[in-house]
């Protein structure tokens, strides 16, 4: 038998998921964000299976647009950070691909860049993340130089990031907020603002395009669920198998460092996965496990191709068990990358896009 671990994904709910986004922004359009491989679940198979949906994809770098155009997909990309050098341009152009222009270096290079037909600019505004943008009383003067190069840049849109739209405080959503309308009613200019979290829990925030990305794969990204996050469901099952069973003593400790010690008579599942396959080493004892689809925990410390779950109480558990690290299992059980994470001391987008190559990845629908 072949090594068990494999990364399953489903299409079908990709797109349950990407109709979500949709119906709660029903006046905006949404590109679909698919960079760092469409978060560890292959861009170009998750690409086409929305093809017919998306009317946009977004991604971080030139390289990862070219994936995708090798890959068929002929829907507009657009570069996320824009160009990280002038001699991009080119390659922007030949492969139709909009960008994001959010620095003084970029407009140059655009305008002093002659293309054949205009690329389609989105100005990256700094509302308040303070990572990428203008400051905002540099946007008006940025938009007039575009509005005037007609022959480099159309389509014009507004853009900006949120840096607490998970979060249930709204102030600072507020604060950014304020300022982006305000700008916008200035320069009549469409907007592309909402990410996933402002997506599903800020109207206000939704305009001509939004972006959702993590949310397109089953994670919730709010600090508090509401209605329509609780619909959203796991596209990625990390899935693999008990190889080996052992019964230990109480007192008895498993793993490396000796971690976890068994507090009964305890049976231990050894399961094929581990930090090597991007599963994080950092997960605590007690990190939930599903085998054969019933909850259990991790027990000692997660090492390089393997880790260990207790299975006391789990008298069907043998080798060669299902064993669910997150998704759904076989009997519908599913168990959130989400909480996992939280297990990790991370965010889902970490152990989402964590997932190493040697994992294959199944896919499932959309055909
Ligand atoms: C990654 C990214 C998104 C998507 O964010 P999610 O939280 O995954 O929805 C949106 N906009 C920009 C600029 C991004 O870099």
């Amino acid at each position: 038998m072949a090594r068990p671990l494999i990364a399953d994904i489903d299409l079908d709910a990709l797109r349950h998921n990407y109709r979500l986004a949709r119906d709660q922004a029903p006046h905006s359009q949404a590109v679909a964000v698919i960079k760092a491989d469409a978060y560890g679940h292959g861009a170009v198979p998750c690409a086409r299976a929305l093809e017919d949906l998306a009317p946009a994809f977004a991604v971080a770098c030139l390289e990862e647009a070219e994936t995708l155009r090798e890959g068929g997909i002929t829907a507009p990309i657009v570069l996320l950070e824009g160009v990280f050098e002038a001699a991009e341009l080119e390659r922007v152009e030949a492969l139709g691909l909009w960008m994001a222009v959010h620095s003084e270096w970029q407009l140059q290079a655009l305008l002093a860049y002659r293309p054949a037909r205009p690329i389609p600019v989105w100005v990256k505004v700094d509302s308040g993340m303070h990572r990428l943008g203008f400051p905002p009383e540099q946007v008006e003067r940025v938009w007039e130089r575009l509005v005037a190069a007609p022959e480099h840049a159309c389509d014009l849109h507004l853009m900006s990031h949120f840096a607490t739209a998970d979060a249930l405080a709204p102030d600072y959503f507020q604060h950014q907020m304020t300022l982006l309308d305000a700008l916008a009613r200035r320069l009549d200019a469409p907007t592309c603002l909402a990410n996933s979290p402002a997506t599903l829990a800020w109207p206000a925030s939704h305009g001509a395009w939004n972006r959702p990305g993590v949310m397109l794969y089953g994670s919730d990204p709010l600090e508090a669920s509401n209605e329509a996050s609780r619909r959203l469901a796991p596209v990625m099952t990390l899935r693999s198998a008990i190889i080996a069973v052992l019964e230990i003593a109480a007192g008895e400790p498993v793993g490396y460092g000796g971690r976890w010690r068994a507090p009964r008579p305890s049976r231990i599942g050894v399961v094929a996965c581990g930090y090597g396959d991007g599963y994080d080493r950092h997960a605590v004892d007690g990190t939930p496990i599903l085998v054969n689809g019933q909850r259990t925990a991790l027990a000692g410390k997660v090492s390089m191709d393997m880790l260990t779950v207790d299975i006391t109480d789990l008298a069907d558990a043998d080798i060669g068990s299902e064993v669910v690290l997150w998704g759904r299992a076989d009997n519908g059980e599913v168990l959130s990358v989400d909480e996992v994470a939280r297990h990790c001391d991370t965010i889902s987008y970490t152990l989402l896009t964590g997932v190493l190559p040697r994992v294959p990845r199944r896919y499932h629908g959309a055909d």
